[in-house]
């Protein structure tokens, strides 16, 4: 790990042109994205025009290179922004992180330059949204047990499955979606798939009511016979599975620096909340209990902040470092559960209120913890990578 950075985040050297551009996400969150948060929370609603915004001020283009249309940042500098955006909502975060990940690094690792020139530079201005769909109702976590099967028909690929617990269903102009063509040939069988919302035989039907990410529409997609040009295939036949990792590796990276956003959020709200509320005469941050929520968090996040960077730092190397996503993104979550729990419990009643914003923090944490690959999911891979059962990058 890098000495630099361990607990030490504000020596980590960001270039200007980064500390700008994290100056443009505070600015843009504390005038556009903070005034309508609660609202979009509780009423389930997304607002796409938020999205163009993003995009006018290059702020969708993250690791994309600029050649299709990105800002070609580092990946450090990317998770920086995520950050910035997601202390006040990390919906935009995840907005912000989509062109890099789920929809984009796909792309830009297996797609033609045909599929690259047409799409990237759409979703890095906002005027294209994907969704990205592998879930299914009968396999979350094992992908490569997906039903949703295809064939070949002449020029065009039949597509017929459902999927579950898709995001930004609801504004999406395409899904990126995930086929086999054996049920019984594992990942060696998976074909990736962009399907436009309009073909007949797709039906998107978002869930209401969830617990947490409710700003966002997220359900389920119907694919009935659904034909798409070969054209659509992103990557070979058989590939399907190295795009879904692409997606989520770079994702992970997008899970954990919004999960820091958040529990940055908890700390400082937490922070403000002990030392003007009095109990008893006296600031509440002044009980020793109340500083060990305190400790808690700043111990965690600088931690989780470490090895967020680490990994980062990692990826701008080349090296694809899938331990250190799994550290990234199971330890910045439980962080951001944790520090969204103790800040609650620090604001009393009104940490239970909407108002207060940590409850939505408590909400979105938890589900941060099962979204790019479950928790359990990923101690067990570092326990693997520690025990010798698991080798590679
Ligand atoms: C709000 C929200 C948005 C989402 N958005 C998307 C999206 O845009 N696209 C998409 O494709 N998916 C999306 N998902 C789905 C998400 O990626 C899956 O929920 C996740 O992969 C887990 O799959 P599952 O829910 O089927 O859980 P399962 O795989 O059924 O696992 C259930 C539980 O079993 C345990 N478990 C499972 N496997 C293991 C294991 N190997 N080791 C130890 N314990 C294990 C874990 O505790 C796990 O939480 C979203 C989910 C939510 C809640």
């Amino acid at each position: 790990m890098t000495d630099q950075i361990v607990g030490q985040q504000d020596q980590l050297e960001l270039d200007h042109s980064t500390k700008m551009m994290i100056e443009t996400v505070r600015d843009f969150a504390k005038a556009r994205v903070a005034p309508g948060v609660i609202e979009r929370d509780r009423e389930e609603r997304f607002d796409r025009d938020l999205v163009k915004e993003l995009g006018a001020l290059d702020l969708l283009g993250g690791i994309v290179p600029s050649e299709y249309g990105g800002t070609g940042l580092s990946h450090v500098a990317f998770s920086a922004l995520l950050q910035e955006m997601s202390r006040t909502d990390h919906l935009m975060g995840l907005v912000m992180s989509f062109p890099s990940g789920l929809a984009g690094s796909g792309l830009l690792n297996f797609g033609t330059e045909e599929q690259k020139q047409e799409y990237l530079p759409g979703l890095c201005s906002g005027d294209i949204m994907f969704s990205a769909a592998v879930t299914e109702p009968a396999s979350g976590t094992g992908v490569a047990d997906m039903q949703t099967i295809c064939r070949r028909d002449g020029d065009e690929y039949v597509i017929d499955g459902a999927k579950t617990w898709i995001s930004l269903i609801d504004v999406c102009d395409y899904v990126l979606t995930f086929a086999t063509l054996d049920r019984s040939g594992g990942r060696n069988a998976v074909c990736a798939f962009l399907v436009p919302r309009d073909a007949p035989g797709l039906t998107l039907r978002p869930f209401k009511n969830k617990l947490g990410f409710r700003g966002v529409a997220s359900g389920e997609v119907f694919l009935e016979e659904v034909r798409v040009p070969a054209a659509n295939r992103v990557g070979e036949e058989g590939q399907g599975y190295g795009v879904a990792m692409s997606a989520v590796e770079t994702g992970r990276l997008g899970v954990a620096s919004r999960a820091l956003g958040i529990a940055q959020d908890c700390l400082d709200r937490s922070v403000a909340y002990s030392r003007e509320r009095l109990v008893s005469g006296q600031e509440i941050g002044r009980f020793q209990l109340v500083q060990s929520m305190i400790a808690d968090m700043v111990i965690g996040l600088e931690g989780a902040r470490a090895m967020t960077y680490d990994y980062a730092l990692k990826r701008d190397a080349g090296d694809r470092a899938r331990r250190e996503a799994s550290l990234a993104k199971m330890h910045a979550s439980d962080v951001s559960m944790m520090a969204a729990t103790h800040a609650v419990q620090i604001h009393g009643a009104f940490g239970t209120h909407e108002e207060y914003h940590v409850a939505r923090h408590f909400r979105d944490a938890k589900v941060l913890q099962i979204v790019e690959g479950q928790n359990q999911l990923h101690r067990g891979m570092v326990a693997e990578y520690a025990l010798g059962y698991r080798g590679g990058r």
